[in-house]
Order: structure tokens, then sequence, then C-alpha cells
């Protein structure tokens, strides 16, 4: 769905919250008590503020923003989603002076507020690190995607043998343990090793091919074999 700045979502407070509803609850309000699926009554009473549910279950009152960076807010909603819509389109990312330009209401400290809390919501959860002292880690990259001939030649990309038309994917495998997959651009000692100093101890034990890639990130860890894969091969 291709969202503009003038849809009523951005200056609604209404079709904000029933847009927000929409998208966290597909399948009817979800109860963040008891976790009950579309048992749930949107409450009407004439001093009732808006957007409040009750569970049929539970009995417990809740809003769609609980749980949610939105949570217990006094800036309206429809706000939060066009400050939340301005910052995730900017390619560039953006200050929190842009975006109280941007804006068009409230102080600077506000948008400086919101630009905070939407950062922090957007950030990646950091997985802990795979291996560890004792623990192998194999370290292997594959190319998946279709075959080049197959391709129309405006399609066709011409990057040498092995990775024509394909997407690099870099995999790390814990003997015994979890697997983390990365897209990665190419296969170089720097898109590797940025890869594994973000995702693997340094007290593992490293096994990869022979790759000449491996040999310098291999140094960075407590041991390095270069030997054949038995869990990737
Ligand atoms: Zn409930």
């Amino acid at each position: 769905m291709k969202i503009t700045l003038s849809n009523p979502i951005f200056n609604d407070e209404d079709a904000a919250r029933a847009h927000f509803e929409k998208l966290r609850w597909p399948e009817g309000a979800v109860c963040p008590f008891c976790n009950s699926v579309g048992k749930s009554t949107e409450m009407k009473g004439a001093t009732t503020r808006k957007g409040l549910w009750k569970c049929r279950e539970c009995r417990k009152p809740f809003t769609a923003t609980i749980g949610t960076l939105y949570e217990r807010s006094h800036i309206p909603l429809h706000k939060w989603l066009l400050a939340t819509h301005l910052m995730c389109s900017s390619k560039k990312g953006m200050s929190a002076h842009q975006l109280f330009r941007m804006l068009g209401f409230g102080s600077y400290r506000t948008a400086w507020f919101m630009a905070h809390r939407i950062r922090e919501a957007m950030k990646p959860v950091n997985p802990s690190p795979l291996g560890g002292e004792g623990k192998t880690v194999e370290a292997d990259e594959t190319f998946v995607g279709g075959k080049e001939k197959n391709k129309h030649a405006k399609d066709r990309k011409h990057l040498g043998r092995g990775a024509v038309g394909k997407e690099a994917v870099f995999s790390l495998v814990e003997r015994g343990g979890k697997v983390r997959s990365t897209h990665v651009k190419s296969v170089t000692s720097a898109t590797l090793g940025a890869v594994m100093r973000e995702q693997l101890n340094s007290e593992t034990h490293l096994m990869t091919d022979d790759a000449r890639q491996y040999i310098p990130l291999g140094k960075d860890y407590a041991a390095h074999d270069a030997v054949n894969l038995p869990l990737l091969r």
C-alpha cells in the first residue's frame, strides 16, 4: 500500500486509530492480558475515551497502542504516525530538527522526543553472538538465485563466474547449535568480516573452507581451521 502525506491517517485521529488497529490486529483485537483474539468489544460510552477495548474473556480494558512506542503518550496517534512515516521513508535518516520542520506542529522538544523514541523502536534487536569458548562454528558462503542463462539479456549481470546473477548468502553454523544466515552484497574479507565481528564470539574455534577471504579473518578467533565443512557440504 502506498501512503501519501495527504492520507487522513496523518491528520485525523479516528482514521489514524482505525488504520493502526487494522495493522496491529489483522485477525481482530488481541487482548494483551490473556492473548484472546477477536474476543474484545470496543467501548462506546459517552464518557469513554476512544479506542478503548474490553476483553470479554478476562474483562480487562486496553488500547491498540499498549506495548508499542506510542503507548501512554499525550501526543495524538495521527501525529505519531506522520513522524514515523517521515522517519522511515527518509533514506538518509532524519535529524530531530528536520523532523520538527516537516511535522509543522509542536515544539522542537516534542519532535526531539518523538525522533528519539522512533529511532529506538527501529533499532534491530541484536541477537547474542554465536560460538564462544570451546565451541566450533563453521562459516561458508553460498550463492542462491536463478540461472543466468535463463534470464533476458537486459537482466543479466556481468560479474564473472560463480556469482553471476545470484545472491550471496553467508552462513554461520554452530556445531550442535544455532545457524545464522546473512545476505551479503559480495564475498570479500571486508563483507564477511563485518558479519563475523557482529555475530561471532572471538573465543570461537572457526572452521572455513580454504578460500583466501578467510585467511585474514581467522586471526581474530581462538583457532581457525581451513578444511572441508561436514555440516555445510
Ligand atoms: Zn483478556
